[in-house]
C-alpha cells in the first residue's frame, strides 16, 4: 500500500492542487494521511477542505483547524495569524465547521502515530529539537510518529540515551529500521526551511520507505488571491521566501 503524508496545507488551494498531481503522476496512493492545519493563513480555506474530502483520507487537528471555529483560542497567535483566523472563520460553510469540529487529536495508521503538533502535546507543541522530541518518544506506542506544525522536513531518531536529528532532503528514500523516528514531512502550503516549493512525502508500505518530495507551484497565484481577499500582506510575501 502507498500512502501520501501531507500537512500543513494552510488553505494553499494552488499548492495542495501541485501536490495532488504530482501524487496522481507518481501512480497514486491508496489513502491520504493529513496531519491537520488544513485552513488559516491562505485564501482558500473552503476549497481545500472539499479537494480533501474528495479523496480516501484521514485527517487530525491543528490549531489553525480548531481556531478557525473557536474550539481554542488565538491569544498565542500572532497579529498576522490571529487576523488570517478571523478571516477564515467567516469563509466555512456550515459542514466545513462540523468537519474540523470532529478532527481528532490523534491517529494510528499501520506502523504510525499521526499527530498535528507533538505526541505529548497534539495541538501546540513544536517537535523542533533533539530534547523536545526525545521526550516525546514516551508518547506513543507505535515505532514511527508523524507530525506536522514547524512546517520543517525533519526526521528525529531516537538512540540509546539520545536523539539526533537530519534533514529530509528530496528524493531521498529514508527506510525504516530499527530505530523508532519522528519525521515531518514539511509543509504543503507555507513551507518554512527556505526552500518554497510545497513539500510532502509518500509511504510505500512494501519497501518500508518515506520518500519526500518538492513541488513547484504558481506561487503569485496563491498571493494574487491572498491580495485580493485581503489577507495580511506579509502572509503573502512569506510564501515566496519559503520562511
Ligand atoms: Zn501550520
Amino acid at each position: 500500500m502507498r500512502y501520501a503524508i501531507i500537512a500543513d496545507i494552510h488553505a494553499n488551494l494552488t499548492a495542495f492542487d501541485a501536490v495532488l498531481g504530482d501524487i496522481e503522476q507518481r501512480g497514486g496512493v491508496d489513502e491520504i494521511w493529513c496531519l491537520g492545519d488544513t485552513v488559516g493563513y491562505g485564501p482558500d480555506p473552503h476549497q481545500c477542505l472539499e479537494r480533501l474530502q474528495q479523496y480516501r483520507h484521514v485527517c487530525v487537528a491543528g490549531n489553525h483547524d480548531w481556531a478557525a471555529i473557536g474550539k481554542i483560542s488565538t491569544a498565542d497567535f500572532n497579529p498576522d495569524a490571529a487576523l488570517a483566523c478571523q478571516w477564515t472563520a467567516r469563509q466555512l460553510s456550515r459542514e466545513d465547521i462540523r468537519y474540523l469540529e470532529n478532527l481528532p487529536l490523534t491517529v494510528e495508521k499501520d506502523i504510525f502515530t499521526l499527530v498535528h503538533g507533538s505526541p505529548r502535546e497534539p495541538i501546540w507543541e513544536y517537535v523542533i529539537s533533539t530534547s523536545i522530541a526525545r521526550q516525546n518518544f514516551n508518547f506513543f506506542p507505535s515505532p514511527y510518529c508523524l507530525v506536522g506544525h514547524s512546517h520543517l522536513p525533519l526526521v528525529f531518531k531516537e538512540e540509546a540515551d539520545s536523539c539526533t536529528y537530519s534533514r529530509l532532503g528530496a528524493n531521498i528514500g529514508l527506510v525504516l529500521g530499527e530505530s523508532r523516528l519522528i519525521i515531518n514531512p514539511g509543509g504543503v502550503g507555507q513551507p518554512r526551511d527556505g526552500d518554497p516549493r510545497a513539500s510532502y512525502a509518500i509511504y510505500d508500505s512494501d519497501s518500508k520507505m518515506v520518500r519526500l518530495y518538492r513541488i513547484p507551484y504558481d506561487i503569485v497565484a496563491t498571493q494574487n488571491k491572498m491580495i485580493a481577499k485581503g489577507l495580511p500582506i506579509r502572509l503573502a510575501v512569506r510564501l515566496q521566501h519559503g520562511m
